[in-house]
């Protein structure tokens, strides 16, 4: 017989998103259950881990969970610039810590966490309303009944799949990276290598985590190309092709491989007991298709949310909109800037991206970050549009804020 659970709120998923919904629901009072399938959080790596010192700091994420960048190196292929910064404000993660880190706060703060726990259907009222979720465990079948239900699991979606709310992304980027021990490198300076032959629709990267550990990646947008990420990635490493045959000898360690949305803020993220979050909400930010802070950030908005309305009794759509109101008025109208420049860099020939790495080398440090992480303030964008002495960076951010 399944085994029966009862919580106030059930949070399908142990990626960022997912812990950090169970952790903000369960300190503001609500009883919650954090369910992954993974035997455990973080097993599988699906992600480059690059983000931010500013969100790090936010998030309270620990010292020895990243390691700090602050020289920004592009390469296309007739083209070398590198952006110095005088302090680090961008970092790459240690995934599996810092995910670990995340379920860790919401189990010392009450959550349960169950793993192994593969979740594959729904529990719906007469109403069509969700009311819970069924899974498969080293145990057999669970049932959870549950007043909110937070879709936390990724791409996939399943839970909000299973209601037959969304389908399947149409747009997304498919990405494959080694994690290798190397002879050679730079522990500050991040690379992203673009032009056809490093990826057809996106680009390829190196980031260091120190220790002379890299990860080294490619990523392809689809449906724009139908090159596969992996064979892609061993093609250039076999190359040594531009800033790898720097790094010498190279020795795997791990591989990683994953899928994320690209198709903007396309999806309603809140339905009558149920919250969509993180990259089953399309949360990323598409220049660089870096969803880490998104999740923790909106995640944490979705447990507050959440367990607001399970503590008025009132758990329906309307209860729940203040998350997706809040994420919206956040993301929404960067995510669509960001979404127009990531049309323009998808188009660009070799030729083109060999000019376009002149124009991002005339970007100060700080102009830089903003840019590649979508934080688009209006009135800086208006002054980098209207005043910056270069036309080239002028004619680009007037692209970002909608002038022709
Ligand atoms: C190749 C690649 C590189 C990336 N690089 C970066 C980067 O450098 N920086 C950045 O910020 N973002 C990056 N991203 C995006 C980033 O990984 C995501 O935006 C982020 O992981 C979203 O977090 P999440 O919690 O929503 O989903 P996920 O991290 O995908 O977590 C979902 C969890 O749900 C679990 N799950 C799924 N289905 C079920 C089920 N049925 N039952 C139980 N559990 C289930 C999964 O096992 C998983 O643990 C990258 C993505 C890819 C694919």
């Amino acid at each position: 017989m399944a085994k029966e659970y009862h919580y106030d709120l059930v949070v399908v998923g142990g990626g960022p998103a997912g812990s950090s919904a169970a952790y903000a629901a369960v300190k503001n009072g609500s009883k919650v259950a954090l369910i992954e399938k993974e035997s455990s959080i973080a097993e599988t790596v699906r992600t480059s881990g690059v983000t931010w010192i500013q969100n790090i700091k936010e998030f309270g994420i620990p010292d020895d969970c990243f390691n700090p960048i602050k020289k920004f190196s592009f390469c296309s292929p007739n083209n070398e610039v590198t952006i110095r910064d005088t302090i680090p404000r961008a970092a790459v993660l240690d995934v599996r810590k810092t995910y670990r880190w995340l379920a860790e706060e919401a189990k010392q703060s009450g959550a349960d966490i169950f793993t192994k726990m593969n979740i594959k259907e729904v529990i719906k009222n007469q109403n069509g309303d969700i009311v819970g979720v069924k899974g498969i465990g080293e145990e057999g079948e669970a049932v959870f009944h549950s007043k909110i239900i937070i879709d936390a699991s990724g791409f996939q979606s399943t839970v909000s799949k299973a209601m037959g709310l969304v389908s399947q992304w149409n747009r997304f980027g498919a990405g494959a990276e080694y994690e290798m021990k190397v002879e050679n490198t730079e522990e500050d300076t991040w690379w992203l290598m673009v032009g056809q032959e490093y990826s057809p629709a996106g680009y390829a990267w190196i980031f260091p985590l120190g220790n002379n550990i890299v990860r080294i990646g490619v990523g392809v947008g689809k449906p724009e190309s139908n090159v596969d990420p992996t064979v892609r990635l061993k093609e250039i490493i076999e190359k040594k092709l531009g800033p790898i045959k720097k790094l010498g000898k190279l020795t795997e360690m791990e591989f990683h491989y994953g899928l994320i949305p690209n198709d903007g803020l396309s999806r309603k993220t809140v339905f009558n007991n149920l919250i969509l979050v993180g990259d089953s909400a399309g949360q990323a930010n598409p220049l660089v298709l870096e969803g880490i802070r998104y999740a923790i950030k909106f995640g944490r908005v979705a447990g507050k949310v959440a367990s607001q309305a399970i503590k008025t009794g009132k758990t329906d759509k309307d209860a729940l909109y203040p998350y997706e109101e809040n994420w919206r008025k956040e993301i929404e109208s960067k995510i669509n800037s960001a979404g127009k420049v990531q049309d323009r860099w998808i188009g660009l020939s070799d030729e083109e991206w060999d000019k376009e790495l002149d124009i991002i080398n005339e970007l100060k440090p700080e102009e830089f970050i903003d840019f590649i992480k979508a934080d688009f303030g209006l009135s800086n964008m208006i002054k980098l549009a209207t005043h910056h002495p270069k036309l080239a960076v002028r004619q680009l951010f007037s692209l970002v804020k909608g002038k022709k």
